[in-house]
């Protein structure tokens, strides 16, 4: 008999899921791709609500708040599938499946679930996250943006620094200094919008890849919420950081989808050029070079998959999160770098899609914590006690 405990097989429903997130990927979201890498504008209202309509957008999110409330797999798949044409094009799939509207459905208080998560899963609503700061990045608990109590009012100040969606998305999921306390103990996080007086947003960033992320500074001037919008208190960086290991699982997913796009293109590309009178597959250096990336994608996969499946309905492990995005973020670099070298001044070319995953394949290993920070959570993990990074 068949041990059939343990599967590596996606599911008959999850298959399907996954061919109509391939299918609309193909037939509708290229051409939406082209527009935010040409422009730099996230996708539009349009596709947001396109998107809303085939469930991608609350995917893992409970039906009663609009969403399929199926799991964490099904949603790391749909985003696999849409993030193969580009992350830009993905994007609010990520923010929404992975991103901050994780932290609102896993830490915010009822009110504000039922406010946004079902404008979410429609396509009317997205949410951004802002932690990082002109002289804050790896280090967050040193942020210095300051949420004041006034009575029944809290009463922000500060500059973002590097917020995907900025001036995009209708809410924002802002990490802040609640409490005059140090370091993480006064650290929370606070829920706003758009359009409250005193919030404006700085001009895009130019980066070199993931362009349609739509980065900016936002600059919170005396802006005036409710206390009823705080998400996480002051000292919850813990809770925090364990929904953020749902936007690292996305962060591993956006650099598997590239990879292995990377992999398809550069498959066609081998077996359709040729040299010396055959195949560039023919050659066996390039088909070590296929492989390679074959095992790179499929590891990564593995990994991403295994820390969502050992979640079930929680969040997932620190070390699971780090294990796979450590994995994905350096695997994803490797396989470009193939991809591009197999297809030669085509692979270099902007007018073939290598050139632009090459682009896009940077950038998960330096935000959401980088590279070195997993690895740091690893050892940490295996040896059971937190390292000061002071
Ligand atoms: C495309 C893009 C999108 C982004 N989107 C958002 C967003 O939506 N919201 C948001 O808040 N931020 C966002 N960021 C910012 C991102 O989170 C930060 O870039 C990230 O946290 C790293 O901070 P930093 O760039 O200031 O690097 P730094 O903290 O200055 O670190 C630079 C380098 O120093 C090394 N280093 C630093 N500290 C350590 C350490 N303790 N141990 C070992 N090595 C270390 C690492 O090599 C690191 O890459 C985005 C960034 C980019 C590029």
């Amino acid at each position: 008999m068949p041990d059939t405990s343990m599967s590596f097989r996606l599911s008959a429903r999850q298959e399907e899921f996954r061919q109509t997130a391939e299918k609309f990927a193909r037939d509708e979201l290229r051409a939406v791709a082209v527009e935010c890498e040409s422009t730099g504008a996230p996708v539009s209202a349009a596709t947001r609500r396109r998107m809303g309509e085939l469930g991608f957008l609350g995917v893992n999110i409970p039906e009663e708040y609009g969403g399929l409330g199926v799991g964490k797999v099904d949603a790391l798949i749909v985003l696999e599938e849409l993030a193969k044409i580009s992350p830009a094009s993905a994007f609010p799939v990520f923010e929404s499946n992975c991103g901050p509207t994780q932290t609102i459905l896993y830490a915010a208080p009822e009110w504000l679930k039922k406010k946004v998560l079902p404008q979410v899963c429609s396509g009317d609503y997205m949410v951004s996250v802002a932690m990082s700061e002109p002289d804050t990045g790896t280090a967050m608990t040193d942020l210095t943006t300051r949420a004041e109590r006034k009575g029944d009012k809290l009463v922000i100040n500060g500059t973002k620094r590097w917020c995907s969606g900025a001036g995009y998305s209708e809410g924002y999921v802002l990490y802040c200094r609640l409490e005059d306390k140090p370091g993480g103990a006064g650290v929370g996080a606070v829920f706003f919008e758009k359009d409250t007086p005193g919030v404006s947003f700085g001009r895009p960033e130019r980066f070199m890849g993931v362009h349609g992320f739509h980065n900016a500074e936002i600059y919170l001037d005396n802006v005036e919420i409710p206390v009823e919008n705080i998400i996480v208190p002051a000292g919850g960086v813990s809770d925090l950081m364990q929904t953020f290991n749902m936007e690292r699982l996305g962060n591993a997913t956006c650099s598997l989808g590239i990879a292995a796009s990377a992999l398809e293109v550069a498959l066609e590309y081998t077996q359709e050029r040729t040299q010396f009178g055959k195949p560039l597959v023919d050659f066996q250096a390039v088909q070590l070079r296929l492989a390679e990336m074959k095992v790179d994608v499929d590891a990564t996969r593995l990994l991403i998959h295994r820390a969502a499946v050992e979640a079930g309905d929680g969040l997932p492990s620190m070390m699971d999160t780090s294990v796979a995005k450590c994995f994905a973020n350096e695997a994803v670099r490797r396989v470009v770098a193939n991809g591009m070298q197999v297809m030669g001044a085509c692979g270099y070319s902007s007018d073939y899609p290598m050139e632009q995953k090459v682009r896009d394949s940077w950038v998960w290993g330096i935000g959401g914590g980088h590279i070195d920070m997993q690895k740091t959570n690893i050892a940490s993990d295996l040896v059971g006690r937190r390292f000061s990074q002071r």
